[in-house]
């Protein structure tokens, strides 16, 4: 299978589901690793040039752990809306390009309106994809593809209904997220959290609930055209 996974920022999906993609790329499976934004505002101490380059060279050192492809939409934090056009072309243009099975991002209803605007683009253009006449300069998707939705930070406000083992792929999930450098250091003084130990807690949290060490927690898309009979996690 093609997995592509769409987080808002540049260490969400290392926060959210890390486990679970690097499991993928054991079993075989290609992931696209894509985050929307560069990064840009989540300093104290560089510029928005400085930290977009600095954020991309981590991003693409964690895919790299992972085993995975990297990818970026270049938009800017704080910015990302549904309702723009060009992001709208530039999220069917992703889905054109990577050609997924199965597409992983957020659950529409997390902490910040990057997350929640990346989840309903995705959820919005992964269908545009498929029809001829949305004209980009890429051929059409040929399938309405199913959608998984990773945890909300913290898990709150969300209950999984589908969990995935991570024992073995944990400390490469804190690697990825380790890779984040500038991310450890911009959540440690403006969130006040160790990032690293928050998402050892989550998903212990998530393995107690299902009986293994550690574990992520999904929720599948359940609109006319996503469902399978496949399961398609690992
Ligand atoms: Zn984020």
């Amino acid at each position: 299978m093609r997995v592509l996974a769409v987080g808002a920022h540049p260490d969400d999906l290392e926060i959210l589901c890390g486990g679970t993609l690097a499991r993928f790329v054991r079993e075989g499976h290609e992931v696209v690793m894509c985050h929307a934004s560069l990064g840009d505002r989540g300093s104290f101490v560089h510029t928005s040039d400085e930290v977009t380059g600095i954020r991309g060279a981590e991003a693409r050192r964690a895919a790299e752990i992972a085993g995975a492809e990297y990818a970026t939409l270049g938009f800017s934090d704080g910015e990302i809306l549904a309702s723009d056009p060009d992001q709208r072309r530039a999220v069917v243009d992703l889905v054109r390009e990577t050609c997924p099975d199965v597409i992983v991002t957020h659950f529409h209803g997390d902490y910040m309106s990057d997350h929640n605007e990346i989840s309903k683009l995705v959820f919005d253009c992964s269908f545009h994809a498929t029809l001829p006449l949305f004209e980009t300069r890429k051929p059409h998707h040929g399938k309405v593809t199913p959608i998984l939705y990773m945890e909300t930070v913290m898990g709150l406000g969300f209950s999984p209904t589908e969990f995935v083992d991570v024992t073995e792929t944990i400390e490469t999930k804190v690697a990825m997220l380790e890779a984040h450098t500038s991310q450890l250091e911009w959540l440690r003084d403006h969130d006040g959290v160790d990032i690293v130990e928050q998402m050892r807690t989550t998903t212990r949290f998530r393995g107690q609930q299902c009986g293994v060490a550690y574990a992520e927690g999904f929720v599948p898309c359940l609109t006319w055209l996503r469902p399978t009979t496949q399961r398609l996690l690992p």
